[in-house]
């Protein structure tokens, strides 16, 4: 069974405290019989909803078609962290795509959270932007590298809004021994991303985009225009755009061979009262340096929103609260035993080198996914930049498709064991602290 199927119920969000939380419209209808648009847009997360919000504004007649429905994905479950930059270092980027590609990149990386920032400021209020990611280090190097990254921002980007934490200052932020330091980024943040999607979908629509809920595209002949066909309809359509991120497997050859899905899993616990106060003393989000990476915050009700573990096969666990729980009342002792409310997974897409893949798939097909953890900004930023390529400004289409995008070794049947065999091996890594 597809991922699109195997952990969810048909057109239902996940049972998460996002969705406990937001005020969502019912169940569009689902694309029936034959359709035409300029533009036919497969998938209705973050990255297609802010492509098809960007072309609707323009003029064009777009048409979205997801499998379940809009934030559904990754885009309606994830950690909500607005982070800073990619998920490689600003050198690493320099390395290997030069100075002034890796400049342009980092400025495309600031405008991402701007673009959340103002459409949060906009129209979805109730996404609560708040600023603040603080990054802790488990071990005096990973410390000394966060510093020097910090350093090396402030240097040669300009970019002055990350502040170094010695152990003292960043456990007084974050109420727990573990970490030997870190740092607070104060030009990221974080939201809710369920009503963030929710508001991009009402305000695409206000546009005059057509959103189809439980429309699965299975095919999508080529062809000017390419015929994208789901169970009961099909789309006509000068362009595609495809962002299905983890989700996509099997539609696109060039996509699937360089995007792979992993799985990530977050609870959600009871309000903690005066005990959230222990937890974290600012409203900030917080991530860590581990590989398999310890992601958290308070929610607005005063829940701790923890996220810690991976899978990388295709079924979720039947449980997922054990080892969450596990692992952050090894971080936070002081609420042991408080109860866990909400707990749920979502499929993320992540690439070789962990940069977005955003390219062309075909002479009138664009794609953007495997944003790698790090989507909550790229993945909105990336759709508008595919719009803008359809709409015929492409520089910064460009420079994002120009990044080294290496294919996952192994082909068919081997490709996921190879990749859970190397992702079990480094959160093993993990856990020994080597
Ligand atoms: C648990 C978790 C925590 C995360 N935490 C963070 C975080 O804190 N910060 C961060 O930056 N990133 C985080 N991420 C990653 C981030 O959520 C994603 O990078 C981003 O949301 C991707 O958006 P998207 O629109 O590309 O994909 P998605 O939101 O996954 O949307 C894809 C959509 O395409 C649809 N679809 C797929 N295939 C088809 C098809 N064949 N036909 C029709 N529809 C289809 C799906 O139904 C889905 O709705 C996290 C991800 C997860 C799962």
């Amino acid at each position: 069974m597809s991922l699109l199927h195997r952990n969810d119920t048909r057109g239902a969000f996940p049972p998460s405290w996002y969705a406990a939380t937001t005020d969502a419209p019912p169940l569009r209808p689902s694309l029936k019989g034959a359709e035409h648009a300029d533009v036919c847009v497969v998938g209705a997360g973050f990255t297609g909803l802010m492509a098809t919000l960007t072309l609707a504004r323009a003029g064009r007649r777009v048409i979205v078609l997801d499998a379940h429905r809009a934030g559904f994905g990754a885009s309606g479950r994830n950690g909500g962290q607005v982070g800073s930059g990619f998920n490689q270092s600003q050198q690493w980027i320099e390395k290997h795509q030069g100075h002034d590609a890796a400049h342009a990149l980092w400025g495309m990386s600031q405008a991402a959270k701007d673009l959340v920032r103002e459409n949060c400021a906009a129209f979805a209020g109730d996404a609560l932007f708040r600023d603040g990611i603080a990054h802790g280090d488990w071990s005096a190097a990973d410390c000394r590298e966060s510093h020097a990254d910090a350093e090396y921002l402030a240097k040669h980007y300009g970019y002055d809004q990350i502040s170094p934490l010695d152990a003292a200052a960043f456990q007084d932020i974050v109420r727990t021994k573990s970490y030997v330091g870190g740092t607070l980024d104060m030009g990221a943040g974080h939201i809710h991303p369920l009503r963030y999607a929710v508001a991009l979908a009402r305000e695409a629509e206000a546009a005059g985009a057509l959103l189809f809920d439980q429309s699965e595209v299975h095919h999508i002949a080529r062809g000017s225009p390419a015929k994208v066909q789901t169970g009961q309809g099909h789309v006509m359509a000068d362009h595609v755009i495809l962002a299905g991120n983890g989700y996509l497997s099997g539609i696109n050859k060039p996509v699937n061979a360089r995007v792979m899905p992993i799985n990530s899993f977050i609870a959600a616990t009871e309000p903690l009262g005066d005990r959230a106060a222990e937890v974290l003393s600012r409203d900030i989000a917080v991530a860590d340096s581990k590989f398999v990476v310890n992601y958290f915050r308070l929610s607005h009700d005063g829940r701790l929103l923890y996220g810690g573990r991976e899978s990388y096969g295709l079924g979720f666990p039947t449980d997922i609260t054990t080892k969450l729980r596990e692992r952050f009342e090894g971080l936070f002792p002081q609420i042991k035993g408080a109860a866990i409310d909400y707990a749920w997974g979502g499929t993320l897409g992540i690439t070789m080198n962990r940069m977005p893949c955003v390219m062309r798939a075909g002479p009138n097909i664009l794609s953007a996914s495997g944003f790698s953890g790090h989507g909550v900004a790229l993945s909105g930023f990336s759709g508008q930049v595919l719009a803008e390529a359809i709409i015929g400004q492409s520089d910064r289409f460009d420079i994002l498709s120009d990044l080294p995008m290496p294919v996952f070794p192994g082909a068919g049947a081997f490709r996921a064991p190879l990749l859970t065999l190397a992702m079990t091996w480094y959160a093993m890594r993990d856990r020994l602290g080597v």
